[in-house]
């Protein structure tokens, strides 16, 4: 099998790519987005990662900048909230001296899909508008690829409002046309990711590596979870968990198989609901993670980050 993830760099799309890479398999690309912050910081902080990371041989190919119906990306909290004012916790990197690929995201990934059909798994962990592109591309090829997404909140709230969930609420339009498109999914939405903790005792095992690459995540890591940290709580690892259902379906216990669609105005905007033009059709498109073994998932996640960064 091979890999694409497309991410919106971020903080738990770091540890997404990072574990991605510790996993050791074949990962063709990344492709970047906005989202968590404008796309010329999101592509950036995913180029310096992989050259931290000593993986500059991974392509990066720079994805679309604002959602589907707008020209411009106003991010909702000038100060970058929970991923810091560069996207990755105001940690600096060393700058890359690589750049991006020629070709856009949504090409590299249609022409992908094209070239390796089902043995294509696609990861997306940022707003939904890159997939929603390459699906304009080429609806028939992506068909046959392994999709995984991070988004969206059936049976439990949001986390940008009551409804929405942050990547399908960045690009709503973008995300109703994927849902709406046939094509099959997998989602990782909050309903999995909030069963799936991280502690400060988990990130400790990090950091006793105690090199540059660790001590860079671990400042980066911490800026994320101090918050939920300082309330007795562990941190969501939203990002890294689709990347691993997406290694490893059966770290999800229990898949429901549906047809989802998205509100896209009002109240409710950015909300996964049933699609009820599809009630009645026995064909399922949609595969939504319900419950998750989170137990297993943070062990392995902790290794597999150790094992990177040594
Ligand atoms: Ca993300």
């Amino acid at each position: 099998m091979k890999y694409i993830l497309d991410v919106d760099t971020g903080i738990d799309d770091v540890l997404a790519i990072t574990y991605l890479l510790g996993s050791k398999v074949e990962v063709l690309g990344l492709t970047t987005v906005f989202g968590n912050n404008l796309l010329k910081h999101t592509t950036k902080n995913t180029l310096d990662l992989l050259n931290l990371l000593d993986h500059n041989e991974i392509p990066v190919y720079k994805g679309e900048s604002c959602p589907i119906d707008k020209d411009t990306y106003v991010l909702r909290h000038p100060d970058g909230g929970v991923h810091g004012q560069n996207g990755i916790g105001n940690v600096e990197l060393v700058a890359s001296s690589k750049d991006v690929e020629e070709i856009s995201a949504a090409d590299f990934i249609a022409k992908s899909a094209e070239k390796y059909g089902e043995e294509l798994t696609c990861i997306f962990v940022g707003p939904l508008t890159n997939l929603a592109k390459a699906i304009e591309k080429n609806k028939e090829a992506m068909k046959l690829v392994h999709i995984y997404i991070m988004g969206g909140a059936l049976t439990i709230e949001g986390n940008v409002t009551k409804y929405a969930e942050a990547n399908i609420y960045a690009d709503p339009l973008a995300a109703k046309y994927v849902f709406d498109s046939e094509v099959g999914l997998n989602i990782i939405g909050l309903d999995v990711t909030h069963q799936t903790l991280i502690t400060s005792n988990d990130l400790h095992e990090i950091a006793k590596i105690n090199n540059e690459k660790s001590n860079k995540l671990l400042q980066i890591a911490d800026y994320y979870f101090q918050r939920e940290f300082s309330n007795g709580k562990g941190g969501a690892l939203h990002d890294p968990l689709a990347v691993e259902a997406a290694l490893n379906p059966n770290i999800i216990t229990n898949w429901f198989k549906t047809n989802l669609t998205v509100v896209t105005e009002g109240e409710a905007i950015g909300r996964t609901i049933g699609n009820m033009a599809c009630l009645e059709k026995k064909e399922k498109h949609v595969n939504y993670a319900l419950e998750v073994d989170s137990n297993s998932f943070i062990k392995k996640f902790v290794e597999t980050i150790k094992e990177e960064v040594k």
